[in-house]
């Protein structure tokens, strides 16, 4: 692909097409399963061009960066935030893991992007050397976040980063500098983690399909479709995406876990608290992820509107709850 604004993946190919009431088109974008079928998998295609800032990239992989402006350069400098912004990798705590990683060590094989890494032996390189903790304790950092990747199923959002590397058998060499950056697309997961010596595969696309909501189902059947009627709404995948990890396979309504699905996924509903035909946003925040039952009760139960409420505190709270790592 010579143009490095499109897309390195076949959006068409990879996502679910549904159609509107008018005929058009309309993608539902499956970020679980694409990787499964995701054909293109081309290393120079991950090359990065541009230099986005780091915040922004942080924030685009689905990372709360508020606390980002909570220093004294306040919002205006809040992307140069030094406890932040040198930072090679964040976790938003059950959702997603950002990694910055260099496009140079990646490896493309038998059509699989691949980053073989050991963040616990690089940490122990900076022992001892004066100015270098720091180094040191973000590699352990970066540990960590590969570990909570791998324990909790968490996709890994990865900004590729290129540019000039320090030596990395060099304690000594002088800090690398990124020329460019980008965020693949296209979600990362741990393939392999060795938790005696922390040596880790990373890969690109996901492996395990973990929550699966009613839109992600690989085919509606017609006895299904017929059950939608009025106007289709456009549903954010993203949204779902993240409302389905902050359940964590749990009914936020009665917390019991959804039904495992024949090819391994926990299956919830997400369910609009504000229905969007009145005037709900497609936002997390008015998202819940129920078990099939309540969501029906949610719809149609006598006291549906005190779950309505109810629900809306819950997740308020719990986004409340949720802090930086
Ligand atoms: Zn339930
Ligand atoms: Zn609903």
């Amino acid at each position: 692909m010579s143009c490095s604004t499109t897309t390195p993946f076949d959006m068409h190919t990879a996502g679910f097409g549904f159609r509107g009431r008018d005929g058009s088109p309309l993608l539902i974008f499956n970020p679980f399963r694409m990787a499964k079928g995701a054909a293109v998998q081309k290393l120079s295609e991950l090359k990065p061009k541009g230099r986005l800032r780091v915040m922004d990239l942080v924030a685009d992989a689905g990372v709360d960066v508020s606390d980002w402006a909570n220093f004294k350069g306040g919002k205006t400098k809040a992307s140069v935030n030094p406890k932040y912004c040198y930072e090679w990798s964040y976790i938003q705590p059950n959702e997603v893991v950002v990694l910055n990683l260099w496009y140079e060590y990646m490896t493309e094989k038998n059509g699989a992007i691949e980053q073989q890494h050991n963040f616990r032996q690089s940490a122990r390189r900076y022992e001892g050397i004066p100015h270098k903790s720091v180094w040191k304790s973000r590699a352990l950092r970066m540990d960590l976040a590969v570990q909570t990747a791998a324990k909790k199923k968490l996709p890994i959002r990865v900004i590729v980063c290129d540019g000039q590397m320090r030596d990395r058998n060099d304690p000594n060499a002088a800090a690398s500098k990124v020329k460019s950056r980008m965020l693949d697309p296209v979600p990362w997961s741990v393939s392999e983690y060795n938790n005696a010596t922390g040596q880790c595969t990373l890969r690109r696309g996901t492996t395990a399909t973990r929550f699966i909501d009613q839109f992600s189902l690989p085919k509606e059947s017609p006895a299904q479709r017929r059950t939608v009627s009025g106007v289709v709404f456009a549903r954010d995948p993203e949204v779902r995406r993240r409302a389905l990890l902050r359940a964590n396979g749990k009914c936020q309504w009665c917390g019991e876990q959804g039904f495992s699905m024949s090819d391994g996924g926990i299956y919830l509903e997400t369910h609009h608290i504000v229905p969007l035909a009145e005037g709900g946003s497609d936002a997390t925040r008015n998202v819940a992820a129920l078990c099939p039952n309540h969501h029906r009760e949610a719809h149609h139960g006598a006291s549906r509107l005190e779950m309505r409420e109810a629900l809306l505190a819950r997740i308020r709270s719990s986004r409340k709850a949720k802090n930086h790592v």
